[in-house]
Parts: structure tokens; sequence; C-alpha cells
């Protein structure tokens, strides 16, 4: 455990996860979140990055909030590794005893934070939607429980750091103040450093959406029973004529049949599309979930009794296949009118 309560100025920090960063602006989010709550407990707001020439990061995290950057920049540190990052993070923590340390829900932060409140023997909880300060000035972490039945609110009153980590999107970043003044703090790579036991080979970046799924203002989306990954490929097709995004359900994404940022609901995205196409899904809880927000719900299946159609403002009892084509065929005719 990170020793008791300190005598320094208390701080909240915020994990700088800069991979993706035009896309996944999740550090800037906590950043502002950060923000908000540090006056309750009279705490600074810091970031902090591991990399090699992050100076770009570093400039902009302090116009988004942060009164203090703690910098680790070495070569070595170039391609983006769980095992340094959690060994360079922990580390940092049992030196600075931060109050509370906030990390994005992203696939790299959910690898990353659980290692790094074990070896701080801290609590951390994930995924969460809501965070707030209560009277006592401990962090109410607010994250679903039980398959996304309940809300769980969670303390850590006697360890610290207050660890949590939390998805993308669900705070707003703060608008870029260029006036905006922090201090950066170079810590120096340490010696000691295990050689990292797994080796970056290649790396390749994945075609870059046409939009971000949460943002999409048309979303279709599909289930397992689309059939096989050639079929599913129809979506895309109907997506792009309709100017929107696919979305798919969870065995769709373990089939590979779709890259997992794709995943809508608990475990995936959030959307709030205007309109939404929902092609055999069934509609468990753990989808929904995560589709509240649409204006508009068209589901395709056929079951009429299935939970997605109860849910949908229209359901159409057919085949999720066929609609599909016809839907392509039509629109496309529509097209070269
Ligand atoms: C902890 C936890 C987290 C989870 N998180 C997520 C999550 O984030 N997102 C998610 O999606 N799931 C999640 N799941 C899984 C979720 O519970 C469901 O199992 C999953 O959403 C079901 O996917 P599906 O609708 O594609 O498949 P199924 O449940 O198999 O549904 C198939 C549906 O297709 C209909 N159908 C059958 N044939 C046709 C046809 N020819 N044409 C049209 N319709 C047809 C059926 O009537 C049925 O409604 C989670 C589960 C757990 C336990």
């Amino acid at each position: 455990m990170v020793g008791p309560m300190s005598s320094f100025q208390k701080s909240i920090w915020v994990y700088g996860d800069y991979r993706n960063y035009f896309q996944n602006r999740v550090t800037l989010q906590l950043l502002a979140r950060a923000v908000e709550l540090a006056p309750n407990i009279d705490a600074d707001v810091c970031a902090v990055i591991f990399g090699h020439r992050v100076d770009e990061y570093v400039g902009e995290y302090i116009a988004h909030g942060a009164r203090k950057v703690y910098v680790i920049d070495h070569p070595d540190l170039k391609a983006y590794s769980t095992e340094t990052h959690a060994a360079l993070l922990t580390g940092l923590a049992r030196r600075f005893s931060p109050e509370i340390i906030l990390i994005g829900a992203t696939d790299f932060g959910r690898e990353l934070a659980p290692r790094v409140a074990k070896r701080l023997s801290t609590g951390l909880t994930a995924d969460c939607i809501h965070l707030s300060i209560d009277d006592q000035g401990l962090l109410i972490q607010t994250a679903p429980g039980f398959g996304g039945n309940l809300l769980a609110k969670t303390v850590t009153p006697h360890c610290r750091p207050q660890m949590a980590t939390v998805r993308p999107g669900t705070f707003q970043e703060l608008p870029n103040n260029d006036d905006a003044e922090g201090d950066i703090v170079p810590v120096a790579m340490p010696e000691d450093m295990p050689p990292p036991r797994v080796r970056q080979v290649r790396s390749e970046r994945i075609p870059r959406r046409a939009q971000r799924l949460e943002e999409a203002q048309i979303v279709v989306c599909g289930g397992r029973v689309m059939g096989s990954k050639t079929k599913f490929k129809k979506l895309f097709e109907l997506a792009r004529l309709l100017e929107g995004e696919v979305g798919a359900t969870r065995p769709v994404v373990y089939s590979n049949w779709i890259a997992h940022d794709a995943l809508v609901g608990q475990a995936g995205k959030h959307v709030s599309p205007q309109i939404l196409f929902s092609f055999g899904v069934s509609g468990a809880i753990q989808h929904t979930a995560a589709i509240t927000d649409a204006d508009l719900i068209v589901a395709i299946n056929k079951n009429p009794e299935a939970p997605m159609m109860k849910m949908a403002d229209a359901a159409i009892v057919a085949d999720a296949n066929q609609v599909c084509s016809s839907l392509i065929r039509e629109l496309k005719r529509r097209i070269r009118e």
C-alpha cells in the first residue's frame, strides 16, 4: 500500500493516453472532470505521460487543465508497452503519492490500470460512467455492475491512490486554453528497468472509420444471425449508402467479423444516433443499455417478441439478411435515378 495520507499537496493524476490522439480524447475528458473534482479535496490536477518526443501532448494537457505534468521521455518509450508503463506509473505513484489516479478505459488503459492497482495494493473501479467526491472527500466511482443491471458506487476509504478507469465519451473536454500555465516535471527513466518481456515487432494502423461510432447520426447494428463475416459485410455497404457507421453485438465481435471498437453495449460503445437500424439483434440488456439515446430505432427480427422488437419504434418481423439486401437494392436504385 502507498503509505497513509501524506502531508504533501494532494493531487489528482490523469494518465496520458495519446495513442490515436485525434480520435481518442479520453485524457482531455478526464482532465476536465479532474478540474471539476479538485477543489472538493483541495488538490492539484496533474497529468503523467511516458513516451518519446511528447512535448506537443504535454502542452495540450496544460491547455486542458493540468497544472503539472510529469514526463518520462526516452527513446525506449517510443512504442507503448503495458508492462513498461505499469512499472513507470507504479514507481511515480510511490514517489509522489497522488490521492487519485484516473485512466481512460481504452484497450490499453484496461490492461494498464489493474496492473498498477495490484502493485500499489489499492482498489480500482473499472469502466466508470460517473465520478464525484463525497462529503468526506472520497472519490465516488460509479460503474455498471452485475451485467449492467445496476449501477454500483464504490469508494476506496483506506488505500491510496483511489483508482478508476473511465469510458471515453463520459465527460466533455474543456476548451483549449492557450494562456494556461503549468509546471513540467521531467523524471528520469529508471536505470533498473527490467527489459520488457514483450517486444513490438510491427505496428499497423487500423484504417480510420469515416466517423466515430459514438458520434454517427445513422448506425447500422448487426447481430450474430447475419450468419458469417461475408454476410455481415452487407451491413457495411448499407451503412455506406446511408452515410452511417456499423455497430455489432458481442458474438459478432467475438467471431472477428468486425473489430472490437464496433461493439455496442455495456462492454463497448454508447451510441446516440438519429436512426439506429438493428438487424437480428435479440436486445439483451448489456446491448440495449447503450442505445437508449437513439432517437429512432428500427428493428428487424424474426421473433416479434424479442426484447429489441419491443424497444423499437418500428419493428419489422422479417429475415435480417433479406431486409438488408432489399434496402441496399432500393437505395442504389434511388441513387441511380
Ligand atoms: C458481462 C456481459 C457483458 C456483455 N456486454 C455486451 C455488450 O457490450 N454488447 C453486446 O451486444 N452484448 C453484450 N453481452 C452479451 C449479451 O448478453 C447477448 O448475449 C448478446 O448481445 C446477444 O447478441 P445477438 O443479439 O447478436 O445474438 P442472439 O442473442 O443469439 O440473438 C439473435 C436474435 O436474432 C433473431 N433472429 C434469428 N434468426 C433471425 C433472422 N433470420 N432474421 C432476423 N432475426 C433473426 C432471434 O430472434 C434473436 O432475437 C454481454 C454479456 C455479459 C454477460
